[in-house]
């Protein structure tokens, strides 16, 4: 099964692309988890990558275009994919068909995950991740026990800087100018279901379940 989720950042895509990639046995792969890991590693890619992150701009086309085209070929999404964050404007989306259709694949189903522009900043304002092992807390919603501390490796917990609530606007406007139109290119092609992202992360996973046994598609 190959997935998309679309949606605006904090709509929970990434909670949701976890929990589906164990269920289903497919990878989650997310280009802003790749390009994180480009900037850590301190490659090329990487440094032209921070410059258009930090600011809530998106990366070249080109840029993600590739890495992502490279990882759905690596033989662990030969049999499902599940796409976090890409496409993220219409020339990724046509480059995403050419590469699908070279290879006889397609995508069966688009999720769109609808949430409020203040649910948004409010989960990703208050976001706090450890740099160590990736986990995700919330201030407010999932707080370590310690204060900035890692439950699970006791890693520093630090804001990524495209959290900080400016950022986070300009990711939504980014979002409405660049990334909304998708959704009528997948809803043409009939595989645009959405889902709410308001729902809390098991009664969503539970809904999306259903959708796609309806969708005969597990
Ligand atoms: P995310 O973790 O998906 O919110 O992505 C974090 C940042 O990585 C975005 O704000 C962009 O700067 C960059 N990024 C991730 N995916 C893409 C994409 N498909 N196209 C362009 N930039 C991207």
């Amino acid at each position: 099964m190959n997935i998309v989720l679309l949606g605006p950042p904090g709509a929970g895509k990434g909670t949701q692309a976890k929990v589906l990639s164990k269920e289903y046995k497919i990878p989650h792969i997310s280009t802003g988890d790749m390009l994180r890991e480009a900037v850590k590693a301190g490659t090329e890619v990487g440094k032209l990558a921070k410059s258009y992150m930090d600011k809530g701009e998106l990366v070249p086309d080109k840029v993600v275009v590739d890495i992502t085209g490279e990882r759905i070929s690596q033989s662990d999404a030969k049999s499902g994919f599940l796409l976090d964050g890409f496409p993220r404007t219409d020339e990724q989306a046509n480059e995403l068909d050419l590469a699908l259709d070279k290879t006889g694949k397609k995508i069966d189903i688009v999720l769109c995950f609808k949430t409020s522009p203040e649910v948004s900043i409010a989960r990703l304002s208050g976001r706090r991740v450890c740099p160590k092992c990736g986990s995700n807390f919330h201030i407010e919603n999932m707080p370590p026990k310690e204060k900035d501390l890692c439950d699970y490796c006791n890693g520093r917990l630090i804001q990524r800087n495209d959290d900080k609530y400016e950022t986070v606007k300009r990711r939504l406007v980014v979002y409405e100018n660049q990334t909304k139109s998708l959704i009528d290119y997948y809803q043409k092609k009939h595989i645009l279901k959405e889902v709410s992202g308001n729902l809390e992360v098991n009664a969503l996973f539970c809904e999306i379940k259903k959708l796609f046994v309806r969708e005969r598609l597990a």
